[in-house]
């Protein structure tokens, strides 16, 4: 049975390419009906803070990321790190090292000196810890093959291959008895049963150095099998370079709140950013959940592209519920009371063909609650003439006489108020815009008068007209 998880580290908000980290590992479970996890890599306790950790859970439960259990915080996990620990050195697997800091430091500024490899030389590995000083304080250092190499078959990577001499004993426990990321995350990838490791391929390397540990658990008590490694390549910009925050790296919750994207379009976006079946942009939850493998995500770092997620945006927005939307508007205008969410719902339908995200819904809707008298643009001002308020008049009387107030009844008295005139409709049009809404662009008049109904509407026409 498929385990995958998450495991952000809690220094920063939930960016971008956590996202999608968490969306892949997620996707993965559900499509083998398997388990998604979730743990909090909260070892470093001075970078690591609340804040982060509510960003982080906000912005999964926005994307609709949902877990088979309860996230596991690593700091909570210390004890079974050190015993894991122990058990790898009471069997020989791991060894205590007393070299001193200032030790190691010469040791490097000599490798650095020879343009050598900055490695731990293994000067503990095979002395007999009788030789330390009395009350030394020592780490425990993991030991890694020596020789020939180790090849990870890796479902995005495929063969990699890695020398075991470039992989130094590295410290599994500090001094100070507290265990490092890189023995933290086996030992609880182990103890979550995690079968496949998902996870940005900036960790291939670490993939290298946690195997060991792996390996010699398995040797020493069995049950401890190499997890599956997929090592996804990390998110670009536009222009090619490391994506930073000049190209949108953003928190998911600017996404939401800054730039007004709907969480199903982020979910898109994320999943083709990286993933392709077929030339299919617009992929739903549930297509993705049958469809989504790993086969699919390419080897290749993905470009972000901003375009193509307000492009994708605006198609979920024109197929998400009126209700939610007007919802979603009336959050970031402030509070409303029930009939103005009436008529905010009623308005979406007029608003969402052109909206490519919320703030220009909640810009495009600014009309439906502007008080009278309206503030006019300037350009709506301009339609707002002698001549133009005189037709406003004219068009106040007809409508007034009106007694099916539709879309096209309205229209074709306007229309035919407009031929007895001799103008062109257009003549009229503008300047009841302007009178309806303030501005020169909005959904269309006839539209608008529906939505408003008859008093709304000819008070704000009768407003304008002389
Ligand atoms: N906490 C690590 C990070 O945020 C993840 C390590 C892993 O996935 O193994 O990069």
């Amino acid at each position: 049975k498929v385990v995958t998880r998450f495991a952000p580290s809690p220094t920063g908000f939930l960016h971008i390419g956590g996202a999608r980290t968490a969306l892949f590992n997620w996707l993965f479970a559900r499509r083998y009906g398997g388990k998604a996890l979730l743990r909090i890599e909260d070892t470093d306790k001075k970078r690591s803070t609340q804040e982060a950790i509510d960003a982080i859970l906000d912005g999964l439960d926005w994307l609709g990321l949902d877990y088979d259990e309860k996230p596991t915080f690593q700091s909570s996990c210390a004890q079974r790190h050190a015993e894991v620990a122990n058990v790898l050195l009471e069997n020989g697997y791991a060894y205590r090292c007393y070299a001193t800091p200032e030790e190691l430091e010469e040791m490097r500024a000599e490798q650095r000196a020879a343009k050598l490899p900055l490695r731990y030389d293994g000067r503990w590995r095979d002395r007999d810890p009788s030789e330390a000083p009395a009350d030394a304080s020592f780490t425990v250092r993991v030991k890694t093959p020596v020789d020939g190499e180790t090849t990870i078959t890796d479902l995005v990577q495929g063969d990699v291959s890695v020398k075991n001499e470039e992989i130094d004993d590295y410290i599994i426990l500090r001094a100070d008895g507290t265990p490092t990321y890189m023995l933290a995350a086996v030992v609880d990838d182990h103890d979550m049963g995690c079968t496949h490791i998902i996870r940005g391929d900036d960790h291939l390397n670490n993939a290298f150095r946690q195997l060991p540990i792996y390996r010699a658990m398995d040797a020493i008590e069995g049950g401890w099998s190499d997890p599956t490694y997929a090592h996804i390549p990390l998110i670009h910009g536009s222009d090619g370079a490391k994506l930073s925050k000049r190209h949108g790296a953003l928190g998911v919750d600017a996404y939401r709140d800054e730039m007004g994207i709907l969480p199903e379009a982020l979910f898109n976006y994320l999943l083709r950013l990286g993933w392709a079946h077929g030339d299919t942009e617009e992929v739903s939850r549930a297509e993705a959940i049958e469809l989504f493998s790993l086969d699919g995500v390419g080897k290749s770092p993905s470009r972000f592209d901003i375009k193509k997620l307000e492009n994708l945006n605006g198609h979920y927005i024109r197929q998400a519920d009126d209700a939610r939307l007007a919802r979603l508007v009336a959050d970031m205008q402030g509070g409303k009371n029930e009939s103005e969410m009436d008529l905010l719902t009623r308005a979406m339908p007029l608003l969402k063909p052109r909206a490519k995200n919320i703030h220009e819904l909640v810009d495009g809707s600014g009309f439906i609650f502007a008080k009278m008298p309206l503030e006019m643009t300037e350009k709506a001002q301009k339609f707002l003439t002698d001549e133009g308020r005189g037709y406003l008049s004219l068009v106040s009387a007809r409508l007034a006489a009106e007694k099916n107030w539709t879309f096209d009844a309205l229209e074709a008295s306007t229309k035919s108020l407009a031929e007895e005139l001799g103008l062109g409709f257009g003549k009229i049009a503008q300047p009841m815009r302007a009178a309806l809404t303030g501005t020169t662009t909005s959904p269309g008049i006839f539209d608008v008068l529906v939505l408003f109904g008859r008093d709304e509407a000819l008070a704000r026409i009768d407003a304008q007209a002389v």
